[in-house]
């Protein structure tokens, strides 16, 4: 087994192939330091020295302002689940953007895409949009509080859902400022572990509204839930009382009722993003009638949930083709190429000798520089971050973007041919750290 000794040499060089390369984007990263803060304006589309500027999407390919092209693994943080700029999707938004973008009525597209998720999810009987995966995971907390009267929140440690400050809690060192404190109860469990939930609940369940939980980590790397685990917290839930709410903003793209569809799920509120709005921005919470309808004007305990571009004409029309584009075939094919992935990097670990673990979930993988493949959201303490660097760059300077900690997620305009030429350009830099 070779060692990683060598990160630091092959980072060195990788980010100076990376600087060769993208002298454009370096100097608007100098331009846009004096006005956006980091030069960006979201924090995990950074990596060091400064991320390429993408001019145009179109499929699985990324061109950036340098001309270099990219197989986009990435696809905005697992969004782009039909590729960029599907003929159906960009047909269906330009037809809703021809007949007006924003109004204060119902708009048609709305209803048929909350039919659709309610048709594919047995657990959601009602719906609710919203502009973003963060808003969805906020109203769940708002919606469970609410129908139960409690304060508490229970979460995983390393669960990410949203940049929420009460269910960022204790995500990473930094997340709060010294100083800011700990503004609403959230209690922490750890990820994959019953009993530890099973304990708290013991002691505070009384007073806990939700416990929310991804069914898979995908900020922390793509780190499977057991089945047991989910729907062990699951019963735990409603056994004190609580609501059981399930983060599938990322996961919705497993199956056609997400995670809890191929696990055996019933969660009381589930939160929707990505996926769901074909490329444009969007969240919705969807649940169970008896939560939800205290939304409703006029309902028993109503309380005003509102937003000015909820539900959007635009939004609602491409997220419905995309759902529209996932069919049985869809779904075998992601989970096929995710396989192919999965299978291809583990081989390329093993020929290479590197010291790194894959995890794999359908159409989901992350390459993680760490000993023992991770069961909790304590990942990003420990993997290697020089080697998760050299990695990033180098596969980027092989035309192959990943998220800078190793997540890969494909589309269905992903082709075989795309795999292997990422597993080839995995093996090259593994082999290089390993040297
Ligand atoms: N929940 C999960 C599981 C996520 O991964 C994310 C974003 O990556 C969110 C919620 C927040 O979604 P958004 O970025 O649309 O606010």
């Amino acid at each position: 087994m070779g060692t990683q000794g060598s990160a630091a040499r092959v980072l060195e060089r990788e980010q100076a192939e990376f600087e060769r390369r993208t002298p454009r984007s370096r100097e608007r990263y100098e331009r846009a330091l004096k006005v956006l803060p980091g030069a960006d304006t979201r924090a995990v589309t950074f990596h060091w020295p400064y991320p390429a500027v993408v001019e145009r999407m179109h499929g699985v390919e990324l061109i950036d302002i340098d001309g270099n092209r990219a197989t986009d693994f990435l696809l905005n943080y697992t969004t782009m689940v039909v590729g960029h700029g599907h003929p159906r999707v960009v047909e269906a938004a330009q037809a809703a953007v021809a007949r007006g973008t924003a109004v204060a009525a119902p708009v048609p597209g709305q209803l048929e895409l909350a039919e659709e998720l309610v048709r594919r999810v047995p657990s959601v009987e009602r719906v609710r949009f919203v502009n973003s995966g963060t808003e969805a995971t906020m109203l769940a907390v708002r919606v469970a509080r609410a129908h139960t009267g409690r304060p508490i929140v229970v979460k995983a440690a390393g669960g990410y859902h949203g940049t929420y400050p009460d269910l960022d809690l204790n995500l990473r060192e930094g997340v709060f400022p010294p100083g800011v404190p700990e503004t609403t109860p959230v209690r922490l469990v750890p990820y994959n572990d019953l009993p530890a939930l099973e304990a708290l609940l013991a002691e505070v369940g009384d007073d806990v509204a939700a416990v929310i939980l991804e069914p898979v980590l995908g900020s922390a790397g793509i780190v499977p839930g057991d089945r047991d685990y989910l729907l062990g917290a699951q019963r735990a839930a409603r056994a004190a009382g609580a609501l059981f709410v399930l983060d599938e903003v990322v996961t919705f793209r497993l199956g056609p009722a997400g995670a809890q569809g191929l696990l055996g799920l019933d969660p009381d509120l589930t939160a929707f993003g990505k996926t769901i709005g074909g490329g444009f921005p969007v969240g919705a919470l969807g649940g169970k009638a008896a939560p939800m309808d205290q939304m409703a004007p006029g309902a028993a305990r109503a309380f005003l949930h509102s937003g000015t571009f909820n539900g959007n004409p635009v939004t609602v029309a491409a997220g419905l083709a995309t759902l529209e584009l996932l069919d049985a075939d869809a779904y075998a094919y992601l989970d096929r190429l995710g396989a192919a992935l999965g299978k291809g990097l583990r081989d390329a670990i093993r020929e290479t000798g590197a010291r790194a673990q894959v995890t794999q979930v359908g159409s989901l993988a992350n390459l993680h520089f760490t000993d023992e493949p991770p069961r909790d959201g304590d990942v990003p303490a420990r993997i290697d971050p020089t080697a998760a660097a050299a990695f990033h760059l180098g596969l980027a300077n092989r035309g192959v973007s990943v998220a800078p900690r190793g997540t890969f997620a494909l589309s269905t305009a992903h082709v075989e041919r795309d795999v292997e030429r990422t597993v080839l350009a995995a093996t090259e830099v593994l082999a290089a750290l390993s040297g």
